[in-house]
């Protein structure tokens, strides 16, 4: 596997390091491509992301990536927009799942959803017209990207409780009455049970009945939003993975961002970027190798070998260090 490896800013500089020690204990066959992008490139050159990244990229299968800073600049590119829209990568998998000895804002642990968000659209298009007095982001819905979307939720819920709850607000903004039909026929086509809930309400819900849900797709914004909360559900945003997928690429990163309050002290959680990894590997097929990495993470969470996030004293590098060092016994 030719494995691109995108450090970025902040945070991503740490959580990566730790994450490649894990992999590296697998000894897998993996060609790690690393590539520098970000605000800290831009500040020193001028440019987050040029055409020749994007190039190298599409030469790679797949991207472990940390976490890039977006500053408020309106000269900077987004180097995530431009890498989900260049390579096209229109679903956004959010699993979200309780981990053994973390304690969460509910007592019971038996909730297990995924949040399939749509990644190339919605609010996130990026057509946007800024004015001294009135700036406006125009919201684009169409039929082509929600079906995907719809129907890449609709398999995944095939493949587990064949439940799909669809997320928007169709009473208030029109544009969403598309989502909500194409997601619907696609539910229906694929035989999957499906109902919808207006996103306010849903967060309600969401937040009171985890265990009521199985997988949610949404639009781009709202499950942007809608994981962020969930990592509450869990015990922190430092335990969230996610991955990109596209119909030839697929990118892994924590759910997180820079995290800059944090940055630089060897303090941040690197399990969300670790459980990226892990997905990573099943979506490469090395299953027996993401049920290790699983049985590894759980090990430190039972033995409290963790960050001051989850309330430890270890530091990014030696979860890391754990990890690895308990894979290297099973491999
Ligand atoms: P960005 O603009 O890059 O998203 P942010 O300021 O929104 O940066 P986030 O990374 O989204 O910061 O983090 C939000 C909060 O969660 C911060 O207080 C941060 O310290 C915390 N946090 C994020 N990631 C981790 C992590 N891996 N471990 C511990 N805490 C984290
Ligand atoms: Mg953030």
């Amino acid at each position: 596997m030719k494995l691109a490896v995108i450090e970025g800013d902040g945070v991503g500089k740490e959580v990566i390091p730790a994450a490649l020690e894990v992999l590296d204990a697998f000894e897998l066959d993996v060609e790690k491509v690393p590539l520098e992008l970000g605000y800290d490139r831009w500040e020193r050159t001028g440019t987050a992301i040029t055409d020749d990244d994007i190039d190298i990229l599409k030469e790679c299968d797949c991207v472990i990536f940390g976490a890039v800073t977006t500053p408020p600049d309106p000269n900077y590119k987004s180097v995530l927009l431009t890498i989900r829209k260049e390579l096209d990568m229109y679903a956004n998998v959010r699993p979200i799942r309780p981990l053994p000895s973390v304690k969460g804002i509910h007592d019971r642990t038996d909730f297990n959803y995924i949040i399939v968000r749509e990644n190339t659209e919605g609010l996130y298009s990026g057509i946007e017209e800024i004015g001294e007095d009135v700036s406006t982001t125009k919201r684009v819905i169409t039929r082509k990207g929600s079906k995907r979307i719809a129907d890449y939720a609709s398999k995944l819920a095939g493949s587990r409780t064949n439940k799909l709850t669809i997320v928007h607000k169709s009473n208030v903004m029109k544009s969403d009455k598309l989502f909500l039909d194409v997601c619907r026929q696609s539910a229906t086509d694929a035989g999957v049970t499906h109902s919808d809930e207006l996103v306010d309400s849903f967060a309600y819900n969401l937040i009171r009945n985890p265990w009521n849900y199985d997988v949610i797709v949404t639009t781009n914004l709202f499950g942007d939003i809608l994981s962020d909360m969930s990592g509450a559900l869990v015990g922190g945003l430092g335990l969230l993975p996610s991955a990109n997928i596209g119909e030839k690429y697929a990118f892994f990163e924590p759910v997180h961002g820079s995290a800059p309050d944090i940055a630089g002290r060897n303090i941040a959680n690197p399990l969300a970027t670790v459980l990226s990894l892990k997905m990573l590997l099943e979506w490469h097929g090395d299953i027996a190798e993401a049920a290790i990495l699983e049985e590894a993470i759980d090990s430190s969470l039972n033995l409290g070998i963790c960050t001051p996030d989850l309330g430890g004293k270890s530091s990014t590098s030696e979860v890391g260090e754990f990890l690895a060092n308990h894979i290297k016994t099973r491999v």
